[in-house]
């Protein structure tokens, strides 16, 4: 009896799930966003408190990065500390949701792993899924390390964690990060030296695809700059790549929200071109594209006027990122916020 009340639990959520996400849909054509990382349950109170004052602004979805931020049960070794746990979680969606917000959570895969000479617990726990075991002590001489892709056991350990945070959350979409990847296809690296680095890429990303979309049966959200050729593009080689990853644009599923990402003005970049670009491009291999701001008040309308003139269904609205620039309580009075979704007006 007890099994079958539990699937009967499992369903019930699961069908309010699928009711609530399908009700936003027809709601809100166009993703007003703001990205935060959320550090605690401290925040997850503050982000609360905020919302009300967010959904005046029209914001329509909240991405959060969790990362190792979580109470996890399946690897507790990997559980970050100030961690958030499944309550807490739970609490923020129905909080959105009352809001009529989408609660997106995220956690970043594959690079990322480490910041400044701060190892996060996935890799300082398990060096046997590190891309560079042992090599840059103290994280010199990299950006962030990467876990590696080829790791025996590491895709099982991520398929939890992920679990965890879908199941928390009762989320109906994922962003898994994927930015900034420097280390991939390292010399340092006995399984995955030698390999095409987009290969490698791509093979991350369908990985994640055949969870969250092929079993989870959630929308899936990453980062786009990997996909974008710096060279090809003119952009800068953080927000696109140089280190060969781009032809992974050609080999992934074209279901993934490409969040695409670019922060400074137009003017900065050499040439000084008339749009970004990669909008189009991302759109013409048949993604959807939300595009991405920061703090930059000139960069942020720019960018979502090149979006809202391409005039493409594909385009999705605009999602504002704060990255420790804003606090939750200043959020809706934010001027790039303000500046950016004032462009989607008079879009429904
Ligand atoms: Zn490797």
């Amino acid at each position: 009896m007890r099994p079958l009340l539990i699937l009967l639990a499992v369903l019930g959520s699961w069908v309010a799930r699928a009711a609530w996400i399908d009700e936003w849909r027809a709601r809100n054509p166009v993703w007003r966003g703001a990205h935060v990382l959320l550090h605690g349950p401290a925040m997850a109170r503050e982000i609360e408190s905020a919302l009300p004052a967010l959904r005046a602004t029209g914001l329509n979805v909240l991405v959060v990065e969790v990362d190792y931020g979580f109470a996890f049960d399946s690897h507790p070794e990997v559980r970050g500390g100030n961690a958030l746990t499944r309550e807490d979680a739970r609490r923020l969606t129905e909080a959105c949701h009352a809001q009529g917000i989408r609660l997106i959570p995220q956690f970043s895969c594959l690079g990322h792993q480490s910041w400044a000479g701060t190892t996060h617990p996935l890799l300082a726990k398990h060096p046997e899924f590190d891309e560079t075991p042992g090599r840059y002590p103290g994280n010199q001489g990299i950006y962030c390390r990467s876990w590696c892709p080829r790791a025996p056991g590491r895709e099982a350990f991520v398929r939890d964690l992920l679990d965890e945070i879908i199941d928390g959350f009762g989320a109906d979409a994922l962003h898994v990060g994927m930015d900034e990847v420097f280390v991939i296809g390292s010399e340092h690296c006995a399984r995955c030296r030698g390999v095409d680095a987009a290969t490698l890429f791509a093979d991350s990303v369908d990985e994640l695809h055949a969870h969250v979309v092929g079993r989870r049966k959630l929308e899936m959200l990453m980062w786009s700059d990997r996909l974008l050729d710096a060279k090809t593009t003119g952009l800068g080689e953080w927000e696109a790549a140089r280190n060969g990853t781009a032809p992974a644009i050609d080999r992934i599923p074209k279901d993934i929200v490409q969040c695409d990402w670019h922060y400074e003005p137009l003017a900065k970049y050499p040439g000084k071109p008339r749009e970004y670009g990669s909008l189009r491009l991302l759109a013409s291999k048949g993604f959807r594209v939300w595009p991405s701001s920061w703090k930059n008040v000139e960069s942020a309308r720019a960018f979502a006027t090149e979006a809202r003139a391409l005039g493409d269904p594909r385009m999705l609205g605009l999602l504002v990122t704060t990255w420790g620039a804003v606090k939750p309580e200043g959020l809706a009075g934010w001027e790039p916020l303000r500046v950016g979704f004032d462009v989607w007006k008079g879009k429904p």
